[in-house]
């Protein structure tokens, strides 16, 4: 297969601002930042996305996040991060390689978040029955 951009630069085949490295896990700087610091984490085995990763692999990103975290807030002064990630096309994923977004805040301005909706009637109890069944 071919490699995706985030092998290349696992591979060290295109540069990037690498921050930590293990056995399990990369990190580097996203290349069109939405603030200064945002860092991107992701496997060093292959895998799209939540719906074909292995669970040593999740776990092992999620470490990788969590070490990172504080990391990326302090070195930019924020008081907070969104960790966010994209699964499917439909949910905004352009690079089809595991990856979880770090994105420092400093403040709430220009919070944007999905808007809220209302369930209308039953819909919630028969959505999550929909979900439960599907455990
Ligand atoms: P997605 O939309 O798939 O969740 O996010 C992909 C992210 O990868 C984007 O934020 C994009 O800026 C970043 N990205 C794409 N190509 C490169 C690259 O070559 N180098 C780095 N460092 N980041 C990249």
């Amino acid at each position: 297969m071919e490699k995706t951009i985030f092998m290349k630069i696992i591979d060290r085949e295109i540069p990037a601002e690498i921050l930590y490295e293990d056995e399990e896990t990369l990190a580097f700087l996203d290349i069109s930042p939405t603030s200064p610091g945002h860092t991107l984490v992701i496997p060093k085995k292959y895998s799209v996305n939540v719906f074909d990763t292995d669970s040593e692999t999740w776990l092992a990103v999620m470490r990788t996040v969590q070490k990172i975290a504080p990391a990326v807030r302090d070195a930019v002064g924020a008081k907070g991060v969104h960790i966010n990630s994209n699964h499917g096309e439909e949910a905004g994923q352009v690079v089809p390689h595991l990856h979880i977004h770090i994105i420092p805040r400093t403040d709430r301005s220009k919070f944007e978040f999905w808007p809220p909706q209302k369930y209308k009637d039953s819909e919630a109890r028969e959505t999550a029955e929909k979900i439960r069944a599907n455990l």
